[in-house]
């Protein structure tokens, strides 16, 4: 199917230094783009005839060449402690952003992908298979909108929703250079925090940007074995590879890593475990989030019992690696990735009595 954003580019998927090119090529000068940025992002201006510093000649080609393209808030769901949007993009596939509010700001978990194809057994999101990749204006309207809806700035953003980012990659680059554009959100790159389930190759091409935004890696299991029963990645890339790529990354950048760890009971939560996990990270530049599960009905796995995380989380302390154990967000809302669109689409398939 064809829709707006795929025979036309988006206004909002290009970075200001491949505008600057654009208006280059056209004969005109490099700071139009600025002066693009300027209407687009802070005057809000969503038609290009309203740009009233741009040549009749150059909107007539900027119509011709750019659209602007919007996601559709088609469900809110809210608790005291988060909101879920579920957005509707222009070729009717949906999405999902979390806002999260936090005593240092208000932070937003976008998707990257329409479901996901790395097919790890305790998320949804792997369960709904990927459809297609986001483009770089899905990932920047999720946080434009939600701003819009609130009236609010967003002080965060964490890649952490639908979709592995490092499948995403060029795209997302791109939205990390849009969202960090003076002109454009001019978020700090250290409110972005990206999390991936441990591309390696990826994790190096990241660490060679040199970009201030947070790496978080998906690891939840102290060795191939169990990571490999939860995590079909860990065919591809061995622990070993992912521990290589994160010595690159913090040489390069100098920067700590966040490794998350999905408590699973009885599957990655024991004593031994987390002495397997302290003696892998030893002497790493990191911190551990330790991430109770958020059970869902579609799949079988449980959340590990309060007091065992609680022992897991002693063990890494006494062993000096540095732990968090995430606070809990929206259980109420359905918050981890995948579940609102799993619900919904549910509910879709309900009403059509599929
Ligand atoms: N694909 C990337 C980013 C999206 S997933 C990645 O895997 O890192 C973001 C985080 O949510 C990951 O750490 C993932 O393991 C976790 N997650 C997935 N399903 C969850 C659930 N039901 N409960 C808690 N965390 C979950
Ligand atoms: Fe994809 Fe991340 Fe879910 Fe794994 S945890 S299936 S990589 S979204």
């Amino acid at each position: 199917m064809l829709y707006g954003s795929e025979v036309m580019q988006s206004i909002f998927s290009i970075t200001r230094k491949k505008l600057e090119d654009y208006f280059i090529d056209l004969g005109d000068k490099k700071f139009r783009a600025t002066q693009i940025y300027e209407w687009i992002y802070r005057k809000g201006v969503r038609n290009f005839d309203e740009m009233s510093n741009i040549s009749k000649k150059n909107i007539d080609r900027l119509k011709q060449d750019f659209c602007f393209n919007n996601l559709k808030i088609i469900k809110k769901q809210e608790d005291e402690l988060v909101k879920k949007y579920l957005f509707e993009l222009s070729d009717g596939n949906k999405i999902e952003s979390v806002l999260m509010e936090h005593d240092y700001g208000l932070s937003l978990c976008i998707s990257s992908q329409i479901g996901c194809n790395m097919g790890c057994a305790f998320c949804e999101s792997g369960r709904l298979k990927k459809v297609r990749d986001l483009k770089t204006d899905e990932m920047l309207l999720q946080v434009m909108e939600v701003e819009k809806d609130l009236g609010e700035r967003i002080s965060h953003v964490v890649i952490m929703g639908i979709g592995e980012p490092f499948d995403n990659y060029d795209n997302f680059m791109d939205f990390i250079r849009i969202i960090t554009d003076p002109y454009s959100l001019a978020l700090g790159q250290r409110h972005i925090t990206v999390s991936t389930s441990g591309i390696v190759p990826k994790i190096k091409e990241f660490a060679d940007e040199e970009t201030g935004v947070n790496l978080a890696i998906s690891l939840h299991a102290p060795n191939n074995e169990i990571r490999s029963k939860i995590m079909k990645i860990n065919n591809a890339y061995k622990i070993e590879e992912i521990m290589d790529a994160v010595k690159y990354y913090l040489e390069k950048t100098n920067r700590r890593v966040t490794f998350e760890y999905i408590m699973l009971k009885n599957v990655n939560d024991s004593k031994e475990c987390a002495y397997e996990l302290s003696k892998l990270l030893k002497g790493i530049n990191c911190y551990v989030n330790l991430i109770p599960y958020n059970e869902t009905e579609n799949i079988e796995f449980k959340r590990s019992k309060t007091s065992q995380i609680g022992e897991f989380y002693d063990i890494l302390k006494k062993n000096n690696i540095n732990v968090t154990i995430r606070k809990e967000f929206g259980s109420k809302v359905s918050a981890a990735c995948g579940q609102l669109r799993a619900e919904v689409e549910k509910s879709i398939k309900e009403d059509k009595g599929v």
